[in-house]
């Protein structure tokens, strides 16, 4: 019976693979009984959320009979002071994934192509695979996005180019130049979706804030997130920012209350805590130098990264190394489903914590 229910389901959607999460503490605790674990598995923040966000939610939870403002009106307020651009720019979204799906579902079919690069997130394969479009992956370059091979995949069928900046897992990224340049290449047929989830831990001075180009190039949508350096992962709230034509269209696909009452407020509030917002920065930026200087001193591998995480090569198949780390109460994250079987994706987390998953590693590589 569930074969025949199985038929029933689009040809994309049944190759589809679904999404692997880091996994939870919980579950940790429950299969191995584990008490004191630590989770670094799904680049979330290691600070918590912001107090003044804290004591928003507490006072708003009384008005959750009430539907959310389906426009996110204060948000977007918020957004559009912070990014120097108009509200009707903005498409909100239940996490910058939610922002993701609605491009992929609102500009191609099975009858378009999607192009992405080796070793990039994951959710971009999915969402192409789900609306049955055809996938495009093209070879990385030193880990990174190979853009010169991205510019050459676009054909006549291509709607959307998806580039992650920083890149997760690799942690790489490309700088203004080179990415001006890809852009003003692009054919008019196809989208540049930049998606930036990482966009706050990078102090590259050659890193672009690419919402600059907007104008210049109205295929461009920006997309962003609250998931990471503003910690709030677990309300879900991203949006992407285009030009108004592109976020008209975003908005007849978007279910019309995506984003829920608390964190719309959570996120509006997030915006005007900038000591929390520069703590995490600060934070990550002391964990990435401690973490690269420990994998050095041990010999041991990595992909030097500009995000809140490192792709650390362990030089031998991943998965029993993250079997034994997990058994050391470390959580992870194996990435072989990126093509990477030799490497683990470690989160950067308080200074005890990045110390602890160093010391375990060690242990589990004999070192
Ligand atoms: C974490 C991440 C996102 C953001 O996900 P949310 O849905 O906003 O939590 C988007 N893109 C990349 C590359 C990411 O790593």
């Amino acid at each position: 019976m569930s074969c025949d229910l199985f038929q029933l389901a689009t040809q994309g959607v049944q190759g589809l693979q679904p999404y692997q999460p880091g996994k939870p503490l919980e579950e940790l605790e429950r299969e191995y009984g584990i008490k004191d674990a630590i989770k670094l598995a799904s680049n979330e923040n290691p600070l918590g959320i912001s107090p003044k966000v804290a004591t928003a939610l507490q006072e708003a939870l009384p008005q959750l009979n009430f539907y959310p403002d389906g426009n996110g009106f204060r948000l977007k307020q918020g957004l559009a002071e912070k990014d120097g651009v108009s509200p009707n720019m903005i498409t909100l979204g239940n996490g910058s994934n939610d922002v993701l799906e609605l491009i992929a579902r609102a500009f191609a079919t099975s009858a378009h192509s999607i192009v992405f690069s080796q070793h990039a997130f994951a959710v971009y394969p999915i969402v192409t695979q789900a609306i049955g479009a055809t996938a495009i992956k093209t070879p990385a370059l030193n880990w990174g996005h190979d853009l010169n091979a991205m510019l050459a995949a676009i054909r006549e069928d291509t709607r959307i180019v998806f580039i992650a900046n920083p890149n997760n897992p690799t942690g790489t990224c490309l700088d203004k130049t080179e990415l001006k340049a890809f852009l003003a290449a692009v054919p008019d047929n196809a989208l540049v979706v930049m998606d930036e989830a990482y966009f706050e831990f990078v102090d590259d001075p050659n890193y672009p804030n690419s919402i600059e180009w907007i104008n210049e190039h109205p295929n461009l949508i920006v997309c962003r997130t609250f998931s990471k350096a503003y910690g709030l992962a677990g309300l879900r709230v991203g949006y992407s920012v285009s030009h108004p034509d592109v976020s008209n269209i975003l908005n007849r696909v978007r279910q019309p209350f995506n984003v829920n009452s608390l964190a719309l407020l959570a996120a509006e509030v997030a915006l005007t805590d900038k000591d929390f917002l520069q703590r995490s920065i600060a934070v990550n930026k002391e964990g990435l130098t401690q973490v690269s200087a420990q994998l050095e001193a041990l010999g041991i591998g990595y992909i030097p990264s500009v995000g809140n995480f490192i792709a650390v090569d362990v030089g031998q198949p991943a998965a029993p190394i993250y079997e034994g780390l997990l058994r050391k109460g470390v959580i992870v994250r194996p990435v072989a489903a990126y093509e990477m079987p030799n490497h683990l994706r470690v989160s950067i987390g308080l200074s005890h914590e990045n110390a602890r998953f160093i010391e375990a590693l060690k242990q589990v590589l004999g070192r």
